[in-house]
């Protein structure tokens, strides 16, 4: 039935199963055996993912197995200790490879996040950091001062309690950068994900259950070993899953980062965990805040990570305005330009002439505009096809642009018609530098022109009109020639 099922659901289907009827265990060398079991398959099936998916940096990968397979030995112990020698001593030998599991997992997690986000995703990482100051405030406040005012522990024991809600801390602090941080969330991402959230869920039950020295009913205590046994289990099918090479992979370059809702409100909830508990021990202690300086220093330092977002915002906000603008000014530049001759087109023509025309009115001076058009370029085609007609537009161009002064303007106005403005030009003079166009417009090829000067009334269309109506009388009379436009518009 389970043939055509990847070995990591295989895995996964039948660890869970596993795990069901381990709830109606009570304390026991059975229980304690099944606990192994499981626990133990969960860190083999690790092993094996490595070993068959062979993910590009292994080492961080082995650093989470070999944490995983210390926490099973330190629970093999701690029931040695406790069930076999009724040893109830605290700290004890089993906090050794406890302690150190937690110390080898945080490293690997550290190992593979660093890969996966290239240390880029800055953003992320601070996000992370808003999220873990306020856990770790309510770590203190309800876990680690606790412990730290407790002296009938003694120092080591003190340390070695402070240990566990610092080192889980560390784990959440990684969990949350893990989700924060871009890349691909496959199955195998979702499975690790799961394995961080079984320990975390573990412990922190675990911790309360101690803290408010409420001894954990059987039932309670077999939901809290579910919750380890669930994240060994998911570990053991993330590893399996070919994705799973994909978590430790550098992701592409730098995303725009998005800050979605979700995001925002969770950070929300984050930086008001602070004046909550102000308020609750103020509304608890009339008055009599127990926790004040890690409150405040809690707000100090979420502050500053909030500002510090703020400012990587600002300048991503920044960096883009400066791209648009850049943009803009491209497209600007691109709708002025005609895409084949690299000339002003119809467009820049249109926003030129009424400017220039104004200009002449104000200064005074004279100034002329011509039409111009190939002769007989349909034929040249036709002779010689489209891409050579192409090439002798651009040729054209370039002569006519070389040729005429600094101060003129030459645009293509639609096909193979140019117009040219000669600021400060009478008629005459005008058809002297059109004139010097013809010996180096390329061999072969001649145009017809129609001049007009403004007569100071008369609007850029009517303007050109002139031109044009001058242009054709060129054609009529036969080609190659420039012809100039009565002098007042015709009604
Ligand atoms: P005339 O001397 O009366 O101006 O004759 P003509 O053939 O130049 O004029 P007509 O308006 O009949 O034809 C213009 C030709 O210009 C037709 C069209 O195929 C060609 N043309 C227009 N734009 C382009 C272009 O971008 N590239 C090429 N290769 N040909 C073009
Ligand atoms: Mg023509
Ligand atoms: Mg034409």
């Amino acid at each position: 039935m389970l043939k055509n099922v990847p070995a990591w659901a295989r895995f996964l289907i039948v660890g869970l199963l596993m795990i069901v009827p381990y709830v109606w265990f009570s304390d026991g060398p059975l229980q304690q055996f099944w606990y192994d079991a499981v626990a133990t398959a969960g860190v083999a099936a690790m092993a094996v993912g490595i070993r068959r998916n062979r993910p590009e940096w292994a080492a961080g990968w082995w650093l989470l197995v070999v944490g995983q397979a210390l926490n099973v030995l330190g629970d093999g112990i701690y029931f040695y200790v406790y069930n076999v020698l009724h040893h109830d001593a605290f700290p004890a030998p089993y906090d050794i490879p406890y302690l150190l599991s937690y110390v080898l997992m945080v490293l690997g997690l550290l190992s593979l996040l660093r890969r996966r986000n290239h240390g880029r995703d800055r953003a992320g990482l601070v996000d992370s950091l808003i999220l873990a100051s306020a856990f770790a405030l309510l770590s203190w406040v309800f876990l680690m001062r606790p412990v730290a005012e407790d002296k009938s522990l003694g120092l080591l024991g003190q340390f070695v309690a402070m240990a566990y809600p610092t080192l889980d801390l560390l784990v959440l602090a990684m969990l949350a950068w893990l989700l924060t941080s871009d890349g691909p969330r496959n199955v195998a991402f979702l499975l690790v994900t799961a394995n961080m959230v079984g320990f975390l869920v573990g412990d922190y039950f675990w911790a309360f259950a101690q803290q408010t020295m409420y001894n954990p009913s059987n039932l309670g205590s077999r939901l809290i070993d579910c919750a380890y046994l669930v994240a060994y289990v998911c570990f053991g099918a993330g590893a399996l899953h070919p994705g799973m090479v994909q978590i430790g992979r550098p992701v592409g370059p730098d995303r725009l980062q998005s800050m979605t809702v979700q995001r925002l409100v969770l950070l929300a909830a984050a930086t008001l965990i602070a004046p909550a508990l102000l308020a609750w021990q103020a509304w608890h202690g009339h008055g009599q805040v127990h926790d004040a300086y890690a409150i405040v220093l809690g707000c100090v330092v979420m502050f500053l990570l909030v500002v510090a977002r703020m400012m990587m915002l600002v300048r991503q906000v920044q960096a883009q305005a400066v791209v648009l603008e850049e943009q803009a000014d491209r497209l600007r530049e691109v709708a002025q330009q005609d895409p084949l001759t690299g000339l002003p087109n119809r467009r820049a023509w249109n926003a030129a002439l009424p400017a220039a025309l104004q200009r002449a009115a104000r200064d005074g001076t004279p100034l002329t505009l011509a039409v111009l058009d190939l002769d007989h370029f349909k034929q040249f085609n036709d002779a010689y096809g489209h891409q050579a007609g192409d090439q002798l537009l651009k040729e054209v161009a370039v002569a006519w642009a070389d040729n005429l002064r600094a101060v003129d303007l030459v645009a293509r106005y639609g096909g193979e018609e140019f117009v040219v403005l000669l600021p400060g030009a009478t008629a005459a003079e005008a058809v002297a530098l059109l004139d010097r166009l013809r010996p180096r417009t390329p061999t072969g090829c001649t145009f017809s022109a129609g001049v007009a000067t403004w007569n100071g009334a008369e609007s850029a269309d009517e303007l050109v009109a002139r031109a044009d109506r001058a242009l054709y009388r060129a054609k009529d009379a036969g080609r190659a020639r420039i012809e100039c436009a009565e002098a007042t518009v015709t009604a």
